[in-house]
């Protein structure tokens, strides 16, 4: 983990980001890993770690994703995972981690659906009392892995509404899998009292999260930065108070933005949309949540005021307990 910016200079003057309670929305599960703790697990099983730095692009991102899923295929290694990412959350300040996991990559090592979930889940329990981060889970639905599996995850995140799990997302290439095609699943987990929080925007333009609103109903979208491209798409994000869960460095490396300058954070924020800024895949992409607030104040240019409401938006728009939110809201304002 690096912060290649430096803080600026008067420490009277600058608030410390560490310490600013902070929910983590948009957070894949396998790419929490640390990257000591992928060799180690390749190691153990005798395979060869899959380059984590070396590439640039949708495609590659995803090779790099199955050799992350190899290096867990061991009944030890999820345990281990979830307690490190655990570890790392309370180190960065954050107050309430909504995970994003795949059932569908574990449901034939537990069984089921159901088992795979419920495994992660104890899990998480454990991890989240151990260092003190409150958490919920976003069983994530795989849009290049058609309907049927689609359908399964919503059921099975649907019977676990309130015992851990708090909404449905929707991950991987929005290029020729729209959000519509999942009108079905969401219409299940939003049944059950689950968020919407697709992925929608990052590879295909305002289209898309038009889609996410319309067909799913989406109660925040989760990189949504292509509604740049429609003003009045933009206006109606901030009219209706939908929260986008940004990802600056992503878009950098997935090529959704040319450079980090030019990213539309802070114009999404000046447009009066509800904003928060998370590390999607901090193995692949390299910042954890923590560089990733400080990128946005160093090469982005927002205020202390910015980040805290971004911080604040991460912990209120969410279905954190009331007790987390209001010792969060205690925290961002002092
Ligand atoms: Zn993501």
């Amino acid at each position: 983990m690096t912060l290649t910016e430096t803080t600026p200079a008067d420490p009277a003057t600058v608030r410390d980001l560490r310490a600013l309670p902070k929910g983590h929305l948009h957070l894949h599960m396998e790419a929490a890993m640390r990257p000591a703790t992928l060799v180690a697990m390749s190691d153990a099983l005798g395979i060869e770690p899959p380059p984590v730095d070396t590439f640039r692009g949708f495609t590659a991102f995803i090779e790099s994703y199955r050799g992350l899923l190899a290096a867990l295929d061991h009944p030890d290694h999820l345990g281990i995972l979830m307690d490190q990412i655990f570890a790392d959350q309370a180190a960065q300040g954050v107050a309430y981690l909504e995970l994003g996991v795949s059932p569908h990559f574990y449901a034939e090592r537990y069984g089921s659906y159901d088992a795979a979930l419920a495994e992660m889940l104890d899990l998480a329990r454990s991890a989240s009392a151990t260092h003190g981060v409150a958490f919920g889970f976003m069983p994530t639905i795989d849009r290049m892995a058609g309907l049927e599996p689609a359908l399964e995850v919503a059921r099975s995140a649907a019977r676990f509404a309130g015992e851990g799990v708090v909404s449905l997302g929707l991950a991987a290439d929005e290029r020729g899998f729209p959000c519509a095609d999942f009108a079905e699943p969401f219409a299940i987990g939003r049944a059950a009292g689950l968020q919407s929080t697709p992925h929608a925007g990052e590879l295909v333009g305002p289209e898309s999260v038009r889609e996410a609103l319309d067909a799913l109903g989406a109660d925040r979208i989760l990189h949504g930065v292509r509604a740049v491209e429609a003003p009045a798409l933009v206006a109606e994000l901030a009219e209706r108070g939908i929260p986008l869960d940004v990802c600056p460095t992503s878009n950098v490396l997935l090529d959704v933005v040319a450079e980090i300058g030019e990213h539309p954070l802070t114009y999404l924020l000046e447009q009066g949309v509800r904003c928060s800024i998370n590390a999607d895949d901090p193995i692949l992409f390299g910042p954890d949540i923590l560089a990733e607030y400080e990128l946005c104040r160093t090469s982005l240019g927002l205020s202390d005021e910015q980040l805290a409401a971004c911080a604040w938006t991460s912990i209120e728009t969410t279905l954190a307990p009331a007790d987390v939110k209001a010792a969060a809201k205690a925290g961002i304002d002092r």
